[in-house]
């Protein structure tokens, strides 16, 4: 189980929170057996929409971070509730790219260019949506950079995941800090020296360091308050009901004409790969509303 555990600091300027993903990319890892490349392209946003959806207010509110690039990676998604529980999806989860010169997977190199989209869904009204140039496909710039951009909330974003030879996720994290209205000048400074430090946060993971270590690390030169801590987990809500909703969605003739070819309608949760499977008793009786 992954946690994500909450600061702020003593002078009200900033909230800082930190999740180590590790399980939770691995999960995603393990439902849609990515590239090395791809584990990372994936494991990144899945850790920022966690951070990000956990600031949501609401019981039922939920967050979808989608980037759209131009890239061999096609569309990657996430979706998080408000406790940070993350699912995720990657169009081509076999895109992959030679590491950089650094010996870092390129990932800006399978994302490509682009746009960007943060929705948030509260259960009233019209979820509202965000829209974002690509700036560098390496994810959290991208974030950062939508924050600055859209919501004019300053933001310091760094995700990283290590990936092992054997392709098995061995360190994943992020860190997350927003200024809060009326933020004291001197702290982006602080914060813009400390950041660096955090550059490869995955190996620091991978050497040992806990949520609060990090915290310490981004912090430093800063009082601030632990306040919360959340378990949060890959975890995908689909269901029977709300995929039969889907399918009937299609329409009556588009339904039956299915069935003259199949016995069966087979669909696969494209988050956690669970097969529901229909046939047409399923939709002959459900019609009558006496099924
Ligand atoms: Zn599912």
């Amino acid at each position: 189980m992954s946690k994500i555990v909450r600061a702020m600091t003593r002078d009200g300027s900033a909230v800082a929170e930190v999740v180590i993903s590790t399980d939770i990319v691995n999960e995603g890892v393990r439902i849609h057996s990515t590239s090395a490349t791809a584990s990372a392209a994936l494991g990144r946003v899945l850790t920022a929409a966690s951070l990000m959806g956990s600031r949501m207010k609401d019981k039922g509110d939920s967050l979808t971070l989608t980037f759209r690039g131009d890239g061999p990676a096609g569309m990657i998604m996430a979706v998080s509730d408000y406790f940070g529980n993350v699912k995720g999806y990657i169009e081509n989860p076999l895109a992959d790219a030679p590491p950089k010169s650094n010996g870092k997977l390129d990932v800006s190199g399978i994302v490509g260019g682009g746009y960007m989209s943060v929705v948030r869904d509260i259960g009233i009204g019209e979820p509202v949506t965000g829209i974002c140039n690509i700036v560098s496909g390496e994810i959290a710039e991208d974030i950062a950079s939508y924050y600055a951009e859209s919501e004019q909330t300053p933001t310091v974003i760094i995700l990283g995941v290590l990936v092992s030879p054997d392709l098995s996720v061995k360190a994943a994290g992020g860190v997350f800090v927003q200024l809060l209205p009326n933020f004291d000048e001197g702290i982006t400074d602080i914060l813009e020296k400390n950041a660096p430090r955090l550059a490869n946060i995955s190996d620091l993971i991978a050497r040992g360091l806990d949520e609060t270590a990090l915290l310490d690390i981004v912090l430093d030169g800063i009082e601030y308050d632990v306040f919360d801590e959340i378990d949060v987990g890959y975890v995908c809500d689909c269901s029977r009901e709300r995929t039969e909703r889907a399918v009937r969605s299609l329409g009556k003739d588009e339904i039956r004409d299915i069935f003259k070819e199949q016995d069966t309608i087979e669909v696969c949760c494209r988050f956690c790969d669970k097969k529901y499977y229909f046939t047409e008793k399923d939709f002959s009786t459900g019609e009558n509303g006496n099924g």
